[in-house]
């Protein structure tokens, strides 16, 4: 069940700032606190999603379409051209750490091998 004294709940209700770089009426793009690349931005649904999959099971196709043309929207001030990668993490293994649905944009370098054995 979803938990809504998450972080990012916390962010949503402005409880804590963050470093947005966008807002539209489904989605909020910010920095990520502990960047893993040059740019490392977050995007989260405004809506009430633990993962992935809760997201695209239960969200209105106004909210997905909403939710990924914010992070569309965000990619494009950062030279997609380039390169970038997308991340969301779901699950203890998974490596989910905020128990809100999130997609990672990391872009601005060489981003490397995903992930190793
Ligand atoms: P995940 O491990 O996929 O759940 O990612 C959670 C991300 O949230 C991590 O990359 C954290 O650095 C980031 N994070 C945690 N707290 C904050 C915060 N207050 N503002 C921005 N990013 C945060």
């Amino acid at each position: 069940m979803y938990d809504n004294t998450n972080i990012f709940a916390k962010i949503l209700r402005k409880e804590i700032p963050c470093q947005a770089v966008a807002e539209t009426p489904h989605a909020l793009a910010f920095r990520d606190i502990s960047p893993k690349a040059k740019h490392h931005i977050l995007v989260i649904p405004k809506g009430a999603y633990e993962d992935f999959a809760d997201f695209i099971a239960r969200a209105t196709e106004e909210e997905i379409v909403g939710f990924y043309r914010t992070a569309r929207q965000v990619l494009a001030d950062l030279q997609p051209e380039l390169g970038y990668r997308l991340i969301s993490n779901s699950g203890q293994r998974g490596g989910q750490e905020v128990p809100h649905y999130h997609l990672h944009i990391l872009a601005g370098q060489n981003l490397g091998a995903m992930v190793s054995l």
